[in-house]
């Protein structure tokens, strides 16, 4: 209830007949009212003025009522208005409608009331869906607070005078609401306790009464049913494990991007499979979190990123970006994640990761399209050797649609008898002999055609059928072992290679020896090929399948080394009988001697025989056999080839 200023007015003085809002003067002691306007009428549902003059008022009124009113017209001498809310219900319809009561001297010096109302019909019935607990306003074009409820009050106080104050953003009812639309929507509005969520439905109206326009607004606090929602939303569109977006959670924010610029980068981390079989699925867990950490804070102030499954994570820069510094970010990421983490307190470990870029292409806009091109240009950068960064360029996808065939069919292609091996020899040049035949996976598909033997691994490896593929590996090599003896004498032995993911698996070892043991065959005359970063979180954590395969008499062969993270000193602690050094070294050979001698004289220290790959030319060959490096493999004495090949020369 407010007490306005004092108003002491005639009811002569006041031309109330042109006024377009309802009003009219009650005699308070007769319980009549004493006249009106035509808005009154509409207001009172009166079909004409003598109707209703003619309406008794007092009989329908409790006592507290008359008392009020005969308390206000105490005020109204005193020359007090009051301000407040008041309820009528002409013809049995309730109306809530807020009114200016003053006093007003009828022409007999009696005191009646005079009440302006602020009632507008817009505020009528107005109800949400479903909901009848409303608040309601009603705002000017200029968004000044009209009228309004109680509960209206209730929940914003009676300070409220402009809608913007609402808003913790002050924003103008004209910005949202467009003439002859609803607006209707969930927004955070600021109450007298706080911000809370409310249903708002809001409409640009004609007064009944006049000719102008009003908001009018309707709302119903939502507060906790939206937070229950928010919680739900963020739950379906976050990854649980890092908090960052997922992948239904990428496509939402980038569906947001419309026309604008932005380039993704698709993150693969290489060898991660591994880290989770060697170091339990905590160390694993532990990884992924710190690597969503660091695309969160250390790669760009302006980043979108999401884990799309497993190691796959995705880094989004809504920017215009150009090569250089997409190749800078990219370069930065590969380093940053590269860096040793510390896991469980204590033990710190590396992955690299590959990735591939695309750009938002304004021809191309659908992400979906975006989100291929990236994996695909990812897949690239795995094949040509992980830990790099490639571009996509066009037509890359087929790779990737390659992949999928690849994995669709592998198994069948085993049944069906489509892998092969394919042997190449390792010369011992001192001896002039062939100490030792890698077996070299191929796979020969009805459609793709030859398929390299690193996209069948990789393939097997992610669907889990690695331990089906390196078994029939294993199997065949045994089986044809025989004839390569009787070409390159008794002292050949044969060399397989194993994928980390299958050598980690439980009961390996003897597996491996039963299927040797039923070709006849001796583990003496086996080589297990493992690369050193195979080797290395073996070695690091739970020896045992390693020490098992020496145990049965199989030789170790470490492969590609030197293109790992290992140290040299690492190497005391492998038990290995062969390094393979790396074609990158035998590439260098006219740059760098030095580094191939150096590894030698270790491996010799260790008892350890060095085989050099990827051989290509005589001059190589010589270099190396001067370094006293006699086991040489590659082009320069035997392309890989099958074994009726290999035996018919
Ligand atoms: P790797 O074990 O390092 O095998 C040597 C690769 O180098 C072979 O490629 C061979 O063809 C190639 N190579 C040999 N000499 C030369 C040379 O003088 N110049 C050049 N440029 N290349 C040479 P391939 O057969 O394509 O095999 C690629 C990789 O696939 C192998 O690398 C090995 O890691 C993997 N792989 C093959 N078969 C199997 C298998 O049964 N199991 C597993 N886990 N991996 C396999
Ligand atoms: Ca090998
Ligand atoms: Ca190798």
């Amino acid at each position: 209830m407010n007490t306005l200023k004092p108003a002491p007015r005639k009811l002569d003085s006041i031309q109330v007949g042109q006024l377009n809002c309802p009003i009219w003067v009650y005699d308070i002691s007769l319980g009549k009212i004493h006249w009106a306007n035509n808005a009154a009428l509409s207001l009172w549902e009166a079909a004409s003025l003598d109707e209703l003059l003619d309406r008794d008022f007092n009989g329908g009124q409790s006592r507290a009522v008359q008392e009020t009113l005969q308390g206000y017209l105490e005020k109204f001498k005193r020359g007090e208005t009051v301000e407040v809310w008041w309820e009528i219900s002409p013809q049995g319809h309730k109306k809530q409608i807020l009114c200016l009561f003053s006093g007003i001297q009828l022409s007999d010096d009696r005191y009646a009331m005079l009440v302006e109302a602020r009632h507008s019909p817009l505020l009528q019935n107005q109800q949400l869906n479903h909901q009848t607990v409303a608040l309601t306003a009603l705002f000017d074009k200029k968004s000044n607070l009209v009228s309004c409820n109680p509960p209206f009050i209730e929940q914003f106080g009676d300070q409220i005078s402009r809608c913007r104050q609402l808003f913790r953003e002050g924003i103008d009812l004209c910005s949202i609401v467009h003439a002859g639309e609803l607006y209707e929507a969930d927004i955070l509005l600021v109450t007298k306790t706080g911000e809370r969520w409310h249903h708002a439905e809001i409409r640009l109206q004609e007064d009944g009464l006049n000719d102008n326009s009003y908001y009018v607004m309707a709302l119903v606090d939502v507060h906790e049913r939206k937070l229950r929602e928010l919680q739900h939303v963020k739950e379906a569109l976050s990854d649980p494990l890092t908090g960052i977006l997922n992948r239904r959670g990428l496509e939402q924010h980038l569906n947001a991007f419309n026309d604008e610029h932005y380039c993704i980068f698709y993150i693969d981390l290489d060898g991660f499979k591994l880290i989770n079989d060697t170091y339990g699925h905590q160390v694993g867990d532990e990884l992924l979190i710190g690597i969503s950490e660091i695309l969160r804070r250390d790669i760009h102030n302006n980043v979108i990123c999401a884990r799309l499954g497993g190691d796959e994570f995705l880094l989004a820069i809504p920017e215009e970006l150009s090569i250089v510094d997409i190749q800078r970010i990219a370069d930065n990421l590969i380093y940053k994640l590269s860096q040793a983490f510390v896991v469980s307190g204590e033990r710190s470990i590396s992955v690299s990761a590959s990735i591939g870029t695309a750009t938002y292409d304004k021809d191309n806009t659908e992400l979906s399209v975006l989100l291929t091109r990236a994996d695909s240009a990812m897949y690239l950068a795995k094949k040509q050797g992980r830990s790099r960064h490639v571009f996509y360029t066009d037509g890359m996808e087929n790779h990737l649609r390659q992949r999928t065939i690849i994995i669709q069919d592998l198994e069948q292609g085993i049944i069906d008898g489509q892998l092969e091996l394919y042997y190449q020899p390792i010369n011992c040049v001192e001896e002039n002999n062939v100490c030792i035949v890698e077996a070299l996976l191929r796979w020969q598909h009805p459609v793709l055609g030859f398929i390299s033997p690193l996209d069948i691994i990789a393939a097997a490896e992610e669907t889990g059928k690695i331990n089906i593929v390196e078994e029939w590996v294993i199997a065949q090599a045994c089986s044809d072992f025989q004839q390569l003896k009787n070409h390159f004498g008794e002292q050949v032995k044969v060399s397989i290679n194993i994928s980390g993911a299958h050598i980690s698996q439980q009961g390996f070892a003897d597996k491996l020896k039963g299927i040797v043991v039923s070709y006849d065959c001796q583990p003496e005359e086996i080589i297990i090929e493992l690369t050193e970063t195979v080797l290395l979180p073996v070695i690091d954590t739970d020896q045992h399948c390693i020490e098992q395969i020496k145990a049965f008499g199989f030789l170790l062969a470490i492969d590609d080394f030197g293109t790992g993270f290992s140290s040299l000193a690492y190497l005391s602690r492998i038990p290995a009988d062969y390094v393979k050094i790396d074609k990158a070294f035998v590439d260098q050979l006219d740059k760098d001697v030095h580094t191939v001698e150096c590894i030698r004289s270790l491996c010799e220290k260790l008892g350890m025989k060095c085989i050099t790959e990827g051989v290509e030319t005589q001059h190589q060959s010589q270099i190396l056999h001067s370094t006293q490096l006699h086991l040489q493999q590659g082009y320069w004495f035997y392309r890989p080839m099958p074994l009726a090949k290999l035996i018919s020369k």
